[in-house]
């Protein structure tokens, strides 16, 4: 039997130090259950916790195929942000290790992937939003609902500016599975009024024909944020 984790070896972009990094296999990915707005319930070992890679050298972190490819002579601000942090002596976070990986470091890495996606010359508000996402799973994998609340305020607002601004949407998702992610993340906050606004907008999409599993995903929880309203104001 193949073990779902590895380690490949990776040359940090920005300071050139040589180091392993732990990966998760996707042949080995088994997704037991998925979850309302489209994260998975992974049996076994969760791909999230491995989508970031982190330098231990100059802590430049991003997602995995973003860590793979980005060109330093792109990026000014990070070539910045990673040197200071070379040249400051300061201890590095506990992130580092090989191997399983708790939700406290991976969350701590996401985090760091989350500073430099800012830092980005050009604005990459699909990573950033989907580095929310991943922050949202994480947490609410490992119960922890406050900081799950907190991520997904976050995870809000980058898909807004992402929709407003982003020019090309995942094409898994289109204009209407991103309206919908929005909706669904407000009526999980809560917010069931604002979740029924962005439900709306989605069924109102021009391309809503193209995505007919999104189209009836929306009107089911259009229905359950609704009844949550009642709810709400019958209590
Ligand atoms: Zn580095």
């Amino acid at each position: 039997m193949t073990t779902p984790l590895w380690n490949k070896k990776v040359k940090c972009p920005f300071c050139q130090f040589e180091f392993e990094t732990t990966r998760m296999r996707s042949s080995v990915i088994k997704i037991k259950e998925k979850m309302t707005d489209f994260g998975n319930i992974y049996d076994g070992e969760c791909a999230y916790f491995y989508a970031v890679t982190v330098c231990p050298q100059c802590t430049f972190a991003a997602l995995n195929k973003d860590f793979d490819s980005i060109r330093a002579d792109y990026e000014p601000k990070v070539v910045e942000a990673t040197k200071k942090i070379r040249q400051a002596n300061v201890k590095r976070p506990d992130i580092f290790t090989l191997g399983h990986l708790t939700p406290e470091a991976t969350a701590k890495r996401h985090e760091l992937a989350i500073a430099f996606t800012k830092m980005r010359t050009y604005s990459e508000l699909g990573a950033l939003a989907g580095l929310y996402m991943h922050l949202v799973w994480i947490y609410r994998l490992s119960g922890n609902r406050e900081k799950e609340r907190t991520a997904m305020t976050d995870a809000v607002k980058a898909y807004q500016e992402f929709h407003e601004k982003g020019a090309d949407l995942p094409e898994k998702l289109g204009e209407p599975g991103v309206l919908y992610l929005i909706g669904e993340l407000y009526r999980r906050l809560g917010q069931f009024k604002e979740a029924r606004t962005y439900y709306g907008r989605a069924l109102a999409s021009k391309e809503i024909n193209l995505y007919p599993a999104i189209a009836e995903m929306t009107r089911d929880m259009m229905l359950a944020a609704k009844k949550a309203m009642g709810e709400a104001e019958t209590a």
